[in-house]
């Protein structure tokens, strides 16, 4: 039998509570959007926090990506607050309030876990129930993930309020989940891929229950929404964590059982922080490249460039190594065709120069992307380097060398038919 002494204790009676003047959290770090809703569900008596992952980046020091605010007024109240308000979201009820055309500020009311007695009678109306059950704000924390995502900063005393230990943990650098793990992630197992996410985002170690929890309860993630995989799983790339967060789920059994049968290797893996690396040095995040990358691998041992194959035959087994990961996420045509062109490039580009249709190559708009999806497999395996420096320098246009003899089958087809000899006429 497996033990969970470490996991958190259960609900304290208070919360710990820090004054502003212990704690670091300035105003002046929160948008001006996001402090004027709260404000005003201040002024009209609800109660107005800043939760989960703005807290704990500002107390980290580090700038949050967005601000979520949570309150006890129900969804209906904030929007009769808020002129420019939307409810939004059927499995998981939130307030929209909108500023200009880009600005939205979230706001939630404070929920609980559904009890079998707060869902309605009909089991086809629970998935969107349970979800939507409010409840106080130490309900509210307790059904968050990990301690470090539930901490509230409360508008009206500027003091942090931490119901979980999640101050502790910030401070210890370890990430934690709330109450046991097995039965969190049993609940919903993406969290699995979210504690190894957030462990390599913030540089944070991973509570020893937490790890066997994982192993414990890996095959369950293969039964989350196929959609919410593919979003987390972008998210990894949005973080530049994808290559150090797929490692360790592969040395966790998760890999598989999270990508449909995916099985990545050391090389993979290497290629993925290359990513990583481009993202983080200004890179867009993009779909097709992240497919092209994580299949890349098994496509060259699939359609090894040291073996002539024609085109077709390449572009067949680029999207015969593809076709699972497509289907299975239900990737739109236009996303994995785009894969099928990234893996056709990078054949054709480790092929060497000097090939047939080589002009055509370099004017198409996908090769670049090949030629950068080549570099980080040159700079995560060692193959291919001098051929990476040659085709960037053609694609620059600084290649003096002369262009390539342009496709011999081309040429065929363009000489002028031969006249037939007319009679009498010999044929010239
Ligand atoms: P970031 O936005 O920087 O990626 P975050 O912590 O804000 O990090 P979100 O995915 O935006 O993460 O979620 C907001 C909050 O909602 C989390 O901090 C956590 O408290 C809660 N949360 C999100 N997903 C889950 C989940 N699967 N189970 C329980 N709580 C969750
Ligand atoms: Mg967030």
């Amino acid at each position: 039998m497996m033990s969970f002494a470490n996991a958190p204790e259960p609900a304290p009676a208070a919360p710990v509570i820090v004054p502003r003047a212990e704690h670091g959290i300035s105003r002046k770090q929160i948008d001006d959007e996001t402090l004027k809703v709260m404000y005003r569900l201040h002024r009209h008596g609800f109660k107005a926090y800043l939760v989960g992952g703005g807290v704990r980046d500002l107390l980290l020091g580090r700038r949050p990506k967005d601000f979520d605010i949570g309150t006890d007024a129900t969804p209906d109240q904030v929007k009769n607050l808020f002129r420019n308000c939307f409810l939004v979201g059927r499995r998981f009820r939130l307030a929209h309030v909108r500023f200009g055309r880009d600005k939205v500020v979230e706001v939630a009311t404070f929920r609980r876990k559904a009890e079998a007695g707060d869902l309605p009678e009909n089991p086809e109306d629970h998935f969107a129930f349970q979800e939507n059950v409010f409840g106080t704000p130490q309900e509210d924390a307790f059904r968050r993930d990990f301690t470090i995502n539930a901490l509230f900063y409360d508008i009206d005393s500027f003091s942090i309020i931490d119901y979980v230990g999640g101050l502790e943990d910030l401070a210890a650098r370890r990430l934690r989940v709330i109450g046991h793990p097995v039965e969190r992630f049993t609940e919903d197992p993406v969290r699995m891929l979210r504690a190894l996410e957030f462990c390599a985002r913030l540089g944070f170690s991973l509570d020893e229950d937490v790890r066997q929890g994982i192993y414990r309860c890996a095959p369950l993630i293969a039964e989350s929404a196929p959609a919410r995989i593919r979003e987390e799983l972008l998210e990894l790339f949005r973080h530049t964590v994808a290559g150090p967060v797929l490692r360790d789920a592969a040395a966790m059994g998760l890999l598989e059982p999270l990508l449909g049968g995916y099985q990545g290797d050391a090389e993979s893996f290497a290629l993925l922080e290359r990513l990583d690396g481009r993202t983080r040095d200004g890179q867009p995040v993009m779909e097709p490249f992240i497919l092209a990358a994580l299949y890349l691998s098994r496509f060259l041992r699939t359609c090894p460039p040291t073996r002539e194959a024609p085109v077709t035959e390449v572009v067949r087994l680029a999207g015969l190594v593809l076709a699972p990961h497509c289907g299975y996420f239900s990737i739109a045509r236009a996303i994995s065709h785009q894969a099928r062109e990234l893996l056709l490039g990078v054949y054709r580009l480790a092929r060497g120069r000097r090939q047939r249709g080589e002009r055509r190559l370099l004017t198409h708009p996908m090769t670049p992307w090949s030629v950068e999806l080549l570099a980080c497999w040159s700079e995560a395996t060692g193959d291919y380097r001098d051929l990476v420096q040659q085709w960037r320098k053609a694609l620059s246009g600084k290649d003096s060398a002369p262009p390539a003899p342009a496709d011999p089958a081309r040429k065929r087809r363009r000489r002028p038919r031969r006249r037939k000899p007319r009679d009498g006429q010999a044929p010239a």
